[in-house]
């Protein structure tokens, strides 16, 4: 029979194509690297990483993202597989070697007999005898496609900045002023608790640093630019440090957890981490450093954190566009486009943000569209679990079709893109006790919390998966 289409062999893309392979059915992918490139891909790899090279947390009890790898991973998930098997220490993250990582990807899709990959841009909506296709482009989606999709969906596509963070040679760090620590000597998996590099930071040297960045030379901003908001959780440096010299200190820089072994006795006033960026330890990229410096004056003043004096940058950070569409007005449950439903939206032109996040889309949407094709009824996700809860804010309950607000009538509602997080989940019952039947308060309340969520979605998932439920520790102990 005619296969399904995957357009983009990105994160989501990919996962998408295997999830449908697994199925039984044939699809094609679609990816234009290496024919045409991306202003943040390097490679011709399927599932490339474009900046860090982190999966985040890898905590399935306390941490909605750890939770969605767990989640992921009982879905056979692809991309989780091969991020398990490339694992490089990152303290209690999952941090990969990325072209381990993309080649395992590439490699397994390769093989799959059910899958074929064309290496080919689709410069335009995908003809129309494509009847079941998946978008899954990405933030940097071609422009003869995301035109098409424009002129389908009547909007003016958002698109919002990002920028990404420079990765520094292992070897250029003195080790003499910088040592290695994870924050609060956390192990994580593979990891020792000695998984970052730190960089110390005096008072003095902390506020020279604050006026570098304000006053450093930007990369110039297009009009249209200008009035693109920046994601939250992706700010530049430079922006965080026009918000206040303290900003950094309370985010990036922050010095807790961390003490310097060259100097036990005096506290860093602010610390810059390096996190490992591949396999062989030789490259280390700068936690949560985007920036939209230009390049001469990232080395000029990055050179001046004590211990990256003569730092060899492998890569400098950058800035990059985002395109995606307001998903809760213009998809249905399924992902379907509500104005021609043979195309499917997969990834970060969701509205998901993140590799991982992008990937579960992308998980979904393969198997949405598999079952839609061999006519089988796919029940909706739990709204409990993190697949689901990442789906409903992708596409909503809480807008009309009109696009405007529920919450706020009259009022249209700005769709942001979001990485996974608790907030995004149905509230519990009932707050979660002490075993004593005592009322929790404060962190223990806020911990209890979380692992009654994260309880309550492992057993949705299983029961949405067919699976007996878990026996109760007491049976499980015997
Ligand atoms: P992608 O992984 O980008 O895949 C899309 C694929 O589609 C690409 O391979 C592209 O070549 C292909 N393509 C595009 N148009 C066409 C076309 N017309 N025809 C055929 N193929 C096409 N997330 C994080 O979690 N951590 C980060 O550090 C991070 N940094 C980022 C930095 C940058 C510069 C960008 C752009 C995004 C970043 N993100 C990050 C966000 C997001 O997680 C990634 O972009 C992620 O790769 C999105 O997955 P995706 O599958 O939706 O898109």
């Amino acid at each position: 029979s005619h296969p399904i289409h995957v357009v983009g062999g990105g994160l989501a893309g990919s996962e998408a194509a295997w999830q449908i392979a697994e199925a039984g059915l044939s699809v094609v992918l679609h990816e234009m690297r290496p024919v045409r490139g991306t202003e943040a891909h390097q490679t011709d790899g399927l599932a490339e990483l474009v900046c860090s090279n982190s999966f985040r947390s890898d905590d399935a009890a306390l941490n909605a993202v750890g939770l969605l790898h767990q989640e992921m991973r009982r879905l056979g998930s692809l991309i989780m597989r091969c991020g398990d098997a490339h694992q490089v220490p990152a303290g209690g993250a999952l941090a990969v070697d990325r072209e381990g990582f993309s080649r395992a990807v590439t490699a397994a899709l390769e093989a799959h007999p059910n899958v074929a990959i064309a290496r080919e841009e689709v410069d335009g909506l995908p003809p129309a005898s494509w009847d079941s296709v998946i978008v899954a482009t990405g933030p940097l989606t071609g422009a003869g496609l995301a035109e098409g999709i424009r002129g389908l969906t009547g909007a003016e596509s958002l698109a919002f900045f990002d920028a990404i963070a420079p990765i520094v040679h292992r070897d250029s760090i003195d080790m003499g002023k910088a040592w290695f620590q994870s924050r609060y000597d956390k192990a994580g998996p593979g990891g020792t608790g000695a998984d970052y590099i730190n960089c110390p930071l005096d008072r003095e040297q902390y506020a020279a640093f604050i006026q570098a960045l304000v006053e450093g030379e930007k990369t110039s901003f297009k009009e249209w630019e200008a009035s693109t908001p920046y994601f939250d959780g992706c700010l530049p440096i430079e922006v965080m440090a026009e918000r206040g010299p303290e900003t950094l200190r309370h985010g990036p820089m922050k010095p807790f957890g961390l003490t310097n072994p060259h100097n036990p006795t005096v506290k860093a006033y602010a610390i810059v981490q390096l996190r490992q960026d591949n396999a062989l330890g030789t490259l280390y990229n700068m936690v949560g450093f985007q920036t939209k410096l230009r390049h001469a004056e990232q080395v000029r003043i990055f050179r001046t954190i004590p211990g990256l004096e003569n730092a060899e940058f492998a890569r400098l950070g950058g800035l990059h566009r985002n395109t995606y569409l307001d998903s809760p007005r213009l998809l249905d449950a399924t992902l379907r486009l509500k104005a021609e439903p043979r195309l499917r939206f997969a990834g970060q032109i969701t509205g998901c943000e993140g590799y991982v996040e992008s990937a579960a889309i992308g998980l979904m949407a393969g198997r949405f569209a598999a079952a839609e094709r061999q006519g089988r009824a796919l029940e909706p996700l739990p709204v409990t679990t993190a697949l689901g809860a990442l789906i409903g804010h992708i596409t909503g309950g809480h807008v009309s079709d009109d696009g405007l607000s529920a919450e706020e009538p009259g009022k249209p509602r700005s769709f942001q893109p979001m990485n996974v997080n608790f907030g995004l989940f149905p509230p519990l019952d009932r707050a979660p006790k002490a075993p004593d039947g005592k009322r929790l308060r404060g962190p223990e309340k806020a911990q209890a919390k979380k692992r009654a969520m994260t309880d309550r979605a492992r057993a949705a998932l299983g029961e949405w998966l067919g699976e007996a439920p878990a026996p109760l520790p007491a049976e499980a102990a015997e």
